[in-house]
């Protein structure tokens, strides 16, 4: 099969399509036949390399999978060839504590495809089957690929996380970006008064197309926000942006509320006034993936067309490098999916 594997760290050209041997499941995994992979800010760390963590190199990148089971191992009983699905990013062991309530992304052992394990740059990738969704009815695959990590992310960080309710004030940073316009489908869903920001006037109108009651530049976020909440701030504001914006996320916040962070897109430093924290009873909460549960409970919303990813652009696997050099301006609006 074609495959484009990273051997080293570094740029867009570290990524090498290579011819590799099909791969075969073991007995409890399918093979599946990859028909779209959505690119995720994951890939640019697996293919650069993160200071002080150690991937297993070569890898295959890519998490976010759909396509068509290809093979069944001998005890895989659900599924069976020509079957269309969707592959879960994430997965515990399945046997700790944290995994069986509920809480995989908690799990000691957990992994995600594309970072601990081959992903979906290639013609055909091994999954375990218990990682396996049904493809939602009606849905292309390059749609469905284009939805898990970022819905998963955003759900667990504003449901699981922050308990968003009907009627919060929800700021929800960089919404052009996949997880950003999952955040503000998501919390528009469940009844909250949704601001935004984005860097262009082009993506602030999509951002309001999507669902966003205003949408803000990243110089003025902090006094829109004030104004147009009469001074009260915000329930939650949805981080993953980091150095530019943290402090201003907290300004923003009304008293007893939490910022959410899944990322830091523009350094990991953030330097704020602690007494913000503690007089106006704040809450800073950490958020990496979610639960498998919560992850079918979002995907079903997607098939019922009730939250949909937002595709910037399909492209051609073999321009994976180009898809990457794309993701790293920051150029499009929503995700970028590949196809072999
Ligand atoms: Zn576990």
């Amino acid at each position: 099969m074609k495959a484009w594997r990273v051997h080293q760290h570094g740029g867009p050209e570290v990524l090498k399509e290579e011819t590799l041997p099909d791969p075969s499941p073991a007995a409890d995994e399918v093979v599946v036949e990859v028909k779209a992979c959505a690119l995720n800010h994951l890939d640019l760390w697996v293919r650069k390399g993160v200071p002080g963590h150690k991937f297993p190199l070569p890898i295959i990148p890519g998490c976010d999978i759909a396509g068509v089971v290809k093979e069944a191992g001998a005890v895989v009983k659900n599924w069976r060839a020509g079957d269309k699905v969707v592959v879960s990013p994430g997965f515990g062991c399945n046997a700790c504590e944290a995994c069986a309530e509920g809480n995989d992304n908690l799990c000691r052992e957990y992994g995600i495809m594309g970072e601990t394990r081959d992903g979906g740059y290639a013609q055909y990738v091994r999954v375990p089957a218990r990682l396996l969704l049904p493809l939602p009815e009606g849905l292309s695959f390059e749609i469905a690929a284009a939805a898990p990590l970022t819905m998963l992310t955003a759900w667990h960080m504003l449901i699981g996380r922050c308990g968003l309710r009907a009627g919060d004030d929800v700021l929800v940073h960089a919404a052009g970006s996949g997880v950003g316009s999952a955040a503000v489908q998501i919390a528009k869903l469940h009844g909250a008064r949704v601001w935004a920001t984005a860097s262009t006037d082009a993506k602030r109108a999509k951002a309001v197309e999507l669902g966003a009651d205003g949408a803000f530049g990243y110089e003025t976020f902090v006094e829109e926000v004030r104004k147009r909440t009469s001074k009260r701030g915000c329930d939650i504001v949805f981080e993953h942006v980091g150095t530019a914006t943290f402090e201003g996320s907290l300004k923003c916040l009304a008293k007893g509320g939490r910022v959410v962070t899944c990322g830091a897109t523009t350094g990991a430093d953030a330097k704020f006034d602690l007494r913000l924290v503690f007089f106006k009873s704040l809450s800073i909460l950490g958020s990496t993936m979610g639960s498998r549960g919560e992850l079918m409970r979002a995907m079903r919303l997607v098939g019922l067309g009730k939250l949909k990813p937002v595709v910037d652009r399909v492209m051609p696997m073999a321009e994976v490098r180009k898809a990457h050099e794309l993701m790293e301006k920051r150029e499009q609006f929503g995700k970028v999916v590949v196809v072999p």
